[in-house]
């Protein structure tokens, strides 16, 4: 660490406090800190501006699925933007890569879904999921379903329609949301709210959250109903096993569409290449972004059923893209993604290797004085931080264990993320069983140090 490299720090931190705003940050408090200025990555491997090497227990933004330093992809889009750096798929045209994407990703969907509409993001994702599904009841003669029934605390993206169909109260709260037409139901969070009921009671009641929603509002009201398979940003809320079959058996007696979001459990998450194969879900509708092109370029699109395709066939235009919509350098970087994916097997060994060596050892950590609950299911985790195991009661003010336990994580050379007082992880599927040793020996040295704090 040479003091060159300190002052360069301290320039790029005055200079981001001068400029940049940051998304989903609280500035004044970051102009106090300091900004924490990423270099570099290799791996599962992250390198601050002070020369700290850092491992990344969340995959970035829950995207990096093959890893950083993959030199294939930036060979793809240095090849494309030579060849092609940009065009549209506007007035009846298209470009080779964005056509064999959506070929190769039709093929590795559900087998009733074969056609793909192209985005920037998961938020632009869910933007489409709100025309497409509202376009789809109109050419049906069914103007008057327009409802879509979400989940509090779900995530769906940050636009208007994206933090609508979310139920994130807080950012609700900042803009008259949601817009009219969306309504939330309570979330399958066991742990959380499950009060005195079993696990199993507690996921058919809150399936049947849904069924009621339905009969409340009358089903010619209701156009779909969206949902994560697991809940990603809302803690790594992994929905107890009756939960789904119940879904599926209200969905089935009922003609609403059904919207899985795939951004974080699509591309391997799960172990499966969907979490709607991990679920066995029949999806009209998976919007898809983050491990895509796990991160390299933003790129997002929605993955759409047959039935909804025949409609939207039968429906003449549909007024709605985006410039960006099939950019062929982004699409170029996530087909040598999929090629990396596929060819490596690397969906396969996240399965069969990663998932089950990353679950069995952070289940070890149950034992440990802070943990209420450890839960997981492939490549994702979640580990909740209580001050009383048998009451499951939090320290002081919702936050309190988890803000700390962040902290300490990256002065130790760990990312992990904090909802709440539940600590998440979603780290690269590439990672080793030696990396994931040395993930769940840091998670343990930073509960001691967190519990240490939290007893002073
Ligand atoms: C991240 C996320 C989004 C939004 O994606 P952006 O690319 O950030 O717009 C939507 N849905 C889910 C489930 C996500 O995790």
């Amino acid at each position: 660490m040479t003091s060159q490299t300190k002052a360069t720090t301290a320039e790029l931190q005055a200079l981001d406090a001068a400029h940049y705003l940051h998304p989903f940050t609280d500035h004044r408090q970051l102009g106090a800190r300091g900004t924490r200025v990423i270099e570099r990555a290799d791996g599962v491997y992250l390198w601050d501006s002070d020369g700290n090497r850092i491992l990344d227990g969340m995959a970035g933004l829950w995207c990096v699925n093959i890893g950083y330093g993959r030199i294939e992809l930036a060979d793809a889009a240095y090849r494309q933007m030579r060849e092609l750096p940009y065009y549209n798929s506007f007035f009846q045209c298209a470009n080779p890569p964005a056509i064999r994407l959506a070929a190769a990703i039709a093929e590795l969907a559900p087998e009733h879904m074969n056609h793909v509409f192209f985005t920037g993001s998961g938020s632009e994702a869910n933007d489409t999921v709100l025309r497409m599904v509202r376009r789809y009841w109109d050419i049906k003669g069914k103007p008057g379903k327009k409802t879509i029934i979400s989940r509090i605390n779900g995530y769906h993206g940050s636009t208007v329609a994206g933090a609508s169909l979310g139920g994130m109260a807080p950012m609700h709260a900042q803009g008259d949301l949601p817009i009219p037409g969306i309504v939330h139901i309570p979330q399958p969070y066991w742990y959380g709210e499950g009060g005195d009921m079993s696990e199993e009671e507690f996921g058919l009641w809150a399936a049947r959250q849904l069924e009621a929603k339905i009969h409340e509002l009358g089903e010619d009201k209701i156009a779909a109903f969206i949902a994560e398979p697991i809940q990603g940003a809302g803690g790594v809320i992994i929905p107890p096993a009756s939960y789904w079959p119940e879904i599926k058996r209200i969905l089935a007696q009922h003609d609403i569409l059904l919207v899985v979001d795939e951004v974080i459990c699509g591309f391997g998450r799960t172990g499966e290449w969907f979490g709607s194969q991990y679920y066995d879900l029949q999806p009209d509708l998976m919007p898809i972004a983050k491990g895509m092109t796990s991160g390299y370029l933003p790129m997002g699109g929605v993955i759409v059923g047959d039935r909804v395709v025949e409609a939207l066939s039968e429906g003449g235009e549909f007024f709605h893209g985006y410039t960006y919509s099939g950019h062929p350098v982004a699409a170029a970087v996530a087909l040598e993604n999929l090629r990396i994916l596929r060819e490596e097997g690397i969906v396969d060994y996240a399965r069969n290797e990663a998932a089950p060596y990353l679950q069995g050892r952070i289940a070890e950590l149950a034992d440990h004085p802070l943990v209420g609950e450890v839960r997981g299911v492939g490549m994702l985790g979640a580990i909740e931080l209580v001050k009383d195991k048998a009451t499951r009661e939090r320290f002081g003010e919702k936050g309190t264990a988890g803000g700390l336990c962040r902290d300490i994580c990256v002065a130790n050379g760990l990312v992990m993320r904090a909802v709440g007082d539940t600590m998440i992880m979603s780290p690269p599927l590439v990672i080793s069983r030696e990396q994931i040793d040395e993930l769940v020996g840091l998670i343990r040295h930073c509960l001691d140090l967190t519990l240490e704090k939290l007893r002073v």
